[in-house]
């Protein structure tokens, strides 16, 4: 059992404070995660990694990843966690070393061979073993740590009760998702994906297949009707955002957001809640309070509706969306700061998605508490005014009377 809390100056204080490991999906991604309260970033590299569509980051890009991830005592786990076929055998240990040597913390991993010849190679990066071997029991992390594992990745089907029994005894780190999509299937091993468009979901291809539009047929009649929301296999997402304590509480080493397909304010917005609710707690465990307001937070960038997943017991159809429509965000992301001239009190911005005067804006940072302007004034960079901001990506500048930051995001008040 850990040891998580201690006595200082009469008052009770977690000493074993876990890790927030974010997802990243580029550069911007990640440095945004760590900028907006992330202690690690896990990305795919261009090979042997799930998630190929998310996975842009070559050996360039995660060595920039890690000198910035350097500059904060932040630290980047590399995925290398796709079932591999025997024409994926080449180049692995090259690879492998090539991570090593640019100093990444740590690899995710699924296939026996890749932990063996990690071990074998005797590199200093960690070797966390992937959620898409569904480790659900302790008997299964007994037998990684010897094998030489240093983290286990639970399967998100593990519940409070049996993560209690886990966390009393596990022998090597034990990483929990806290937030993020689910699968339908239990990781690793569903192949709708590979059979509906011949896309291998355990070689990086996912088509999420479980999220499409069905017609669902019982002894050759139509169940839904044509007026009905269409049928889908999915699940909702999950947030634990509840019951952070209590992991605290147990000493779960590593609590991890799903999600390197998400958006950058999804993760600012993720990251920035739970790196709050985290550092409150453990600064004072006996008097926290979870404040409404963190789950008013996570909802502003949630785009399903939420549930528990299988922290209680397994999920009941009230946690699917079995003939439900998707949520869709509170608040739309629109613009990201770049600077801001005190003297003028114009914000240099990126816009990100339509906004136009008299739209009311909330700015969020990772500096400040949140608040929210009306915007009135916005130019573009040959000074003249706008009345509306819908060009992707374009540079702008609007009025804000109240100091912001780079790295500040603004998002629109529905
Ligand atoms: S099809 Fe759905 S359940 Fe299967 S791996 Fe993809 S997201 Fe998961």
């Amino acid at each position: 059992m850990r040891k998580v809390s201690q006595i200082i100056d009469g008052k009770r204080k977690i000493i074993k404070k876990p890790e927030l490991l974010a997802p990243a999906g580029n550069l911007e991604k990640l440095k945004t995660a760590i900028i907006y309260g992330a202690d690690a970033v896990f990305v795919g590299g261009k090979e042997f990694s799930l998630r190929s569509q998310a996975s842009n980051f070559t050996i360039d890009d995660i060595k920039e990843a890690v000198e910035f991830a350097n500059q904060y005592h932040a630290h980047i786990h590399v995925t290398c966690n796709i079932i591999l076929h025997q024409e994926n055998l080449e180049g692995i240990k090259t690879y492998l070393q090539t991570l090593d040597d640019i100093g990444v913390s740590a690899i995710i991993v699924a296939d026996p061979y890749i932990m063996m010849i990690a071990k074998e190679m005797n590199l200093r990066l960690e070797v966390h073993v992937s959620t898409q071997l569904s480790t659900l029991n302790l008997k299964a992390i007994q037998f990684y740590q010897s094998m030489g594992m240093d983290r286990v990745v639970l399967g998100r089907e593990v519940t409070f009760q049996d993560l209690k029994t886990i966390m009393e005894y596990s022998p090597v780190d034990v990483e929990y998702f806290i937030h993020g999509a689910m699968c339908i299937h239990y990781s690793g091993r569903c192949m709708l994906s590979n059979y509906l468009s011949r896309r291998d979901a355990n070689r990086g291809g996912c088509s999420q297949s479980c999220r499409w539009y069905y017609d669902l047929y019982s002894h050759g009649q139509l169940v839904n009707k044509e007026d009905d929301i269409p049928f889908s296999m999915s699940s909702k997402d999950m947030t634990l955002v509840e019951h952070i304590g209590e992991l605290i509480e147990l000493g779960v080493d590593s609590f991890k957001i799903e999600g390197r397909m998400k958006s950058l304010h999804y993760i600012a917005t993720v990251v920035s809640t739970y790196r709050k609710i985290i550092d409150a707690y453990c600064e004072d465990p006996d008097h926290f309070l979870l404040d409404h307001s963190y789950q008013q937070e996570l909802l502003k960038s949630a785009n399903r509706a939420l549930c528990h997943g299988f922290f209680y017991e397994n999920p009941t159809q009230q946690e699917q969306l079995f003939n439900m429509r998707d949520e869709h965000p509170t608040q739309e992301f629109v613009m990201r700061v770049l600077d801001y001239d005190e003297k003028t009190k114009l914000a240099k911005i990126e816009q990100r998605n339509y906004f136009k005067k008299g739209d009311r804006i909330e700015i969020f940072s990772p500096y400040h508490p949140h608040f929210s302007f009306m915007v009135e004034e916005i130019y573009n960079e040959e000074n003249q005014e706008v009345q509306v901001a819908n060009h992707p990506m374009e540079i702008l500048y609007v009025k804000i009377d109240f100091r912001v930051e780079r790295h500040d995001m603004g998002r629109k008040i529905k």
